[in-house]
């Protein structure tokens, strides 16, 4: 069972969790409950160490960062005991959770089960572990990224052959579109593994996408619900392999990405080789590259745009004087547009339909929206917009997919 920020934001939140979690310890379970920092708290700490030290050391980012999450740890095993439920905490290092030594992106590696296992054995009930860390191969603390306590969620479920993965929110499941921004978003009661992963990359926080990854991977039953409200035993959202959904719609849902950027390196010498120097340049400065276009060349020269996060641009700019001033690339000019986000359409649907791409132009032309870089696969189309348009766009397409109906 995970809970996330907004669940356990308070003493009183914390108090109605651990009486969810005392119903499953009734019916006979050990239960493993990994728990995020309460709700704000990651925030501020990621704030305070930008305001320490903009450039920061990232293995000192993860040692101040990751400690949200121990305080919600503690928090939850004392309620538990004040319930008369045998529970303890653990921190990362000390199931140990092993991760890569990426700090601050870290990836699980193994979750040995021993010594959890021991305590099950000797009468715990519930293990309460700190989401969203582990520990390096050097013993530093690592964090898996933000929204990464669904990851070590799954990875558990993964690690101890659990029955099943329970994500508790702040919403009742997955929906069409994040309701917060599409009132008449519709709860879906399945949705595929593949649907689930490419709205979770494409924006959709609601699951971390690496949880999503190992969810389909290791075939964890994984489900998104709400700790708000007394829940049924199919409450809830599945994520599921696509087999066992019978009718789905085209489209299954829209995503969006608020935080965008598009960069444009104007007039680079088009030839062999180039696309290669500026985006290893880039990768090697750490900016996550999403969308790419290559202008049409004159003269020899052409114009190079890309779209990253927006806390990116900064890296990226310098990565790219850098390069020229080694000469290792020429240009002329570097634009930055620190205002524009993505908006997606996602479905298995597409594979076998035609047509989503020329309608979901047809909807954003129809509200005047102009669409700046599009890029496609085969079960997704995402264009990237000016933000000022995003939440009408992602109204528009809701609608004209008729994504409040179910299929
Ligand atoms: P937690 O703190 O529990 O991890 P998050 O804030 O990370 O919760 O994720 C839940 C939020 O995800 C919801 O409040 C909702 O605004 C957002 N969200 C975005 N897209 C969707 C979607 N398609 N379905 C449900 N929620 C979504
Ligand atoms: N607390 C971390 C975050 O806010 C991890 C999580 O909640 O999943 O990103
Ligand atoms: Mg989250």
């Amino acid at each position: 069972m995970k809970f996330g920020g907004t669940s356990v934001a308070t003493l009183d939140r914390i108090r109605r969790v651990a009486k969810r979690i005392g119903v499953e310890v009734a019916k006979g379970y050990d239960v493993i409950v990994i728990v995020s920092a309460m709700s704000g708290k990651t925030n501020e700490l990621v704030g305070w160490v930008n305001e320490t030290s903009p450039m920061y050391d990232a293995r000192e980012y993860d040692a101040v960062v990751s400690s949200g999450e121990n305080v919600t740890a503690g928090l939850m095993a004392l309620t538990l005991q004040e319930m008369d439920v045998p529970a303890r905490s653990w921190q990362g290092w000390q199931v140990p959770v092993l991760t890569t030594a990426a700090h601050s992106a870290a990836r699980i590696e193994d979750i040995p089960p021993e010594n959890i296992r021991a305590k099950f054995a000797e009468g715990m009930k519930v293990a309460v572990v700190a989401g969203f860390q582990g520990v390096s191969p050097e013993g530093r603390i690592t964090t898996l990224g933000r929204g990464g306590s669904d990851t070590t969620a799954v990875a558990f479920a993964a690690a101890f052959d659990a029955e099943r993965c329970d994500i508790y929110t702040d919403v009742d499941g997955v929906y069409t579109t994040d309701p917060r921004v599409e009132a008449k978003a519709r709860k879906l009661d399945k949705i595929s593994f593949e649907e689930m992963l490419e709205l979770a990359s494409l924006g959709a926080k609601v699951l971390q996408t690496r949880s999503v990854e190992l969810a389909m991977r290791y075939k964890v039953k994984l489900r998104v619900l709400s700790s708000f409200e007394e829940q049924s035993d199919d409450a809830g959202t599945l994520v599921c392999d696509e087999e066992e959904i019978m009718e789905s719609n085209v489209v299954a849902g829209v995503a969006f990405s608020r935080e965008e950027a598009k960069m444009t390196l104007v007039s680079v010498a088009d030839r062999p080789g180039i696309a290669a120097l500026i985006f290893t340049a880039l990768s090697d400065a750490g900016v996550n590259v999403d969308m790419i276009v290559q202008n049409i060349s004159e003269e020899g020269r052409t114009d190079m745009t890309w779209s990253c996060p927006v806390d990116q641009v900064k890296r990226a700019e310098k990565a790219m004087e850098e390069a020229k001033e080694g000469g290792v690339i020429n240009y002329t000019g570097l634009l930055a547009d620190v205002d524009v986000a993505k908006v997606s359409v996602v479905g298995i649907g597409m594979r076998s339909h035609t047509g989503v791409a020329a309608k979901m132009f047809k909807v954003l032309s129809n509200e005047g929206i102009n669409i700046q870089v599009i890029t496609t696969s085969e079960i997704k189309i995402s264009v990237l917009i000016d933000r000022k348009y995003m939440e009408l766009a992602v109204q528009a397409l809701h609608d004209a997919f008729e994504l409040d109906k179910a299929a």
